[in-house]
């Protein structure tokens, strides 16, 4: 049944988008569904998935083919990003390096930058990790601890980086580093870390309450030398390049929200459709039929407001209010929607071989990264007071 309101997106309703949706259907139910079990029990996945992906053309989807991608629009990658969603599968880190690492290359790489990583990360032969977040900071990532000394020919890095998704798979990172004195904004730029440079260590996959089959770990660095020529952009424009990325990011949380939510109620219909109480369909009581109407009321609303996101991705020209609002909205209403899910399968949705159990230990998360569902409303707010407190600034700059 939701398989038709799917469908009926526009955004998704290209024949090119309905074979690449069969095509990514039967990848995750043939190839991935019957190894989650074994990923979550080694807390990762398995290269032979990145590298599958990469040969069916599902990494780097909307990267220009000039530098190995599919040369797709973003909707395709949105597409990808919404079925392994709905199916609950969390484990390989694909959005985090085709739809937020890749673009930061395409988009303030050097020609050869792009040449040296773009065209292995499309295939899954390297992958890649994001590195802002540090034990003492993540909201305020101004904050960051880790530096980078310049020493001529190369930097010097020293730090420590925290909960980084990818982590321990990663072949690169594209890390945050403090380069230099000034304000903190300017002092931030970022560096592409291969991950086999001397001092590079990675932590063992750390324990979470979810998300169990995507690695993310501790990165460790200790007198890394990184050559100059792996700075990407300009030095001291790693905080600026990270705020306006933030946006695309945080777009990509929101699909994976409403795909989950999607998923739910899919289980949730077919399990209240068989299951019996009272001699009848647990779908025969009216709770069950409201709370799912509410639920797909609540997905069909947001549906329409990411597929606008989407297209304004599509055109450069999502702003970070729009994304914040989007990332905010979904991913709460996705908790929501999970929990009442869950709530119909009673005992049975809280065991841990029912998708609708994983789903609920896997989503919780994403109230939480990229950017809190709390900073999301301040940027939001920043938005909708943006004259005061411009004014307020340059009051306090005249003082
Ligand atoms: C599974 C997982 C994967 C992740 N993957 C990555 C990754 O790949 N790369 C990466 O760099 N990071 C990653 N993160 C880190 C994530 O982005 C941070 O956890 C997140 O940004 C929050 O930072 P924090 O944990 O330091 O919380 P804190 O910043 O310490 O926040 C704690 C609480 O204080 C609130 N708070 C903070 N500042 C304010 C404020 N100004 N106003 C109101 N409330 C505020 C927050 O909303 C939160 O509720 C990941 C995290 C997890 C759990």
């Amino acid at each position: 049944m939701l398989q038709n309101v799917l469908l009926e997106r526009e955004i998704y309703s290209s024949e090119e988008h309905r074979m690449m949706q069969k095509m990514i259907q039967d990848f995750i139910n043939n190839e991935m569904l019957d190894q989650m079990d074994e990923w979550e029990k080694n807390g990762m996945v398995n290269r032979e998935i990145w590298e599958r992906a990469g040969e069916l053309g599902l990494l780097c989807i909307d990267m220009p083919e000039a530098y190995g991608g599919s040369g797709f629009d973003f909707s395709f990658s949105a597409l990808f990003i919404e079925e392994l969603a709905k199916k609950g599968v969390t484990g390989p880190g694909f959005s985090l390096h085709s739809d937020v690492v890749a673009p930061y290359l395409l988009k303030y790489g050097t020609e050869a930058q792009k040449q040296k990583y773009l065209p292995a990360m499309a295939t899954g032969k390297m992958i890649a990790s994001l590195g802002m977040t540090e034990p003492n900071c993540g909201s305020d990532l101004q904050a960051i601890t880790t530096t980078a000394v310049d020493k001529g020919d190369h930097y010097l890095v020293n730090g420590q980086k925290t909960f980084i998704t990818n982590g321990c798979m990663c072949d690169i990172s594209l890390v945050a580093v403090k380069t230099r004195k000034g304000t903190e904004t300017e002092s931030i730029s970022l560096l592409i870390i291969d991950s086999d440079s001397e001092g590079f260590k990675k932590g063992k996959p750390l324990k979470k309450i979810g998300m169990k089959a995507q690695d993310t770990c501790e990165l460790f660095f200790d007198n890394v030398k990184v050559p100059k020529e792996n700075l990407l952009g300009e030095e001291g424009s790693g905080f600026k390049i990270m705020m306006t990325e933030l946006a695309r990011e945080r777009l990509i949380v929101a699909l994976n929200a409403i795909g989950g939510a999607e998923g739910a109620i899919e289980n949730t219909i077919e399990y209240t459709s068989t299951r019996t109480a009272f001699k009848q369909p647990i779908a025969a009581f009216q709770n069950t039929q409201f709370k799912l109407a509410e639920c797909s009321t609540q997905l069909q609303v947001h549906q329409a407001f990411l597929d606008r996101c989407t297209l304004l991705l599509s055109k450069h020209q999502l702003t970070a209010e729009s994304a914040s609002i989007a990332k905010y909205s979904a991913t709460e209403m996705h908790n929501k929607v999970v929990d009442e899910c869950l709530q119909l399968f009673g005992g049975y949705g809280y065991m841990w071989d029912y998708p609708i159990a994983r789903m609920y230990a896997d989503n919780r998360v994403a109230r939480i990264y990229a950017g809190t569902n709390e900073i999301m409303k301040l940027l939001i707010a920043r938005g909708l007071y943006k004259e005061l407190f411009e004014q307020m600034k340059a009051n306090k700059r005249n003082k």
